[in-house]
């Protein structure tokens, strides 16, 4: 897969949007960075409840910012997590494919590459969403 060079500047943002993540049960650090079709970014972090239910991760408080201002056409999600090589749980793997199957995730490596996935590789055989 290409990586267009919009992909590296999302992942910055994601790893400067994990410095503002609310994790004080986890201490997980979690930042990401949504890409529109229109080009605008819009980042997110997790915020931690000590109600465990109502925690949201960083990507679906970035998709959740872009959804809410507009933007529906999702083209990419980078995700970062200080200290470790982070996907997406199961839950924001649904949540991402809610917005189309060919929506990319971008993770950075240990090394500083970039690994990118469609979300359909990363969740096979599931039905996407409305959005689409
Ligand atoms: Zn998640």
């Amino acid at each position: 897969m290409t990586q267009p060079a919009i992909y590296r500047q999302l992942a910055d943002a994601a790893r400067a949007a994990a410095e503002k993540a609310y994790a004080p049960y986890s201490n997980y650090f979690v930042g990401s960075a949504v890409l529109t079709a229109s080009g605008q970014v819009f980042t997110g972090c997790n915020v931690e409840s000590k109600v465990l239910g109502g925690t949201i991760c960083a990507e679906r408080t970035a998709l959740v910012k872009a959804v809410s201002e507009g933007h529906r056409d999702i083209q990419a999600v980078a995700v970062h997590c200080r200290n470790n090589e982070g996907w997406p749980c199961g839950v924001c793997r649904q949540f991402i494919m809610e917005f189309g199957p060919e929506i990319v995730v971008i993770v950075e490596s240990e090394g500083g590459n970039l690994i990118c996935r469609t979300i359909s590789e990363l969740l096979p055989e599931m039905p996407v969403g409305a959005a689409v």
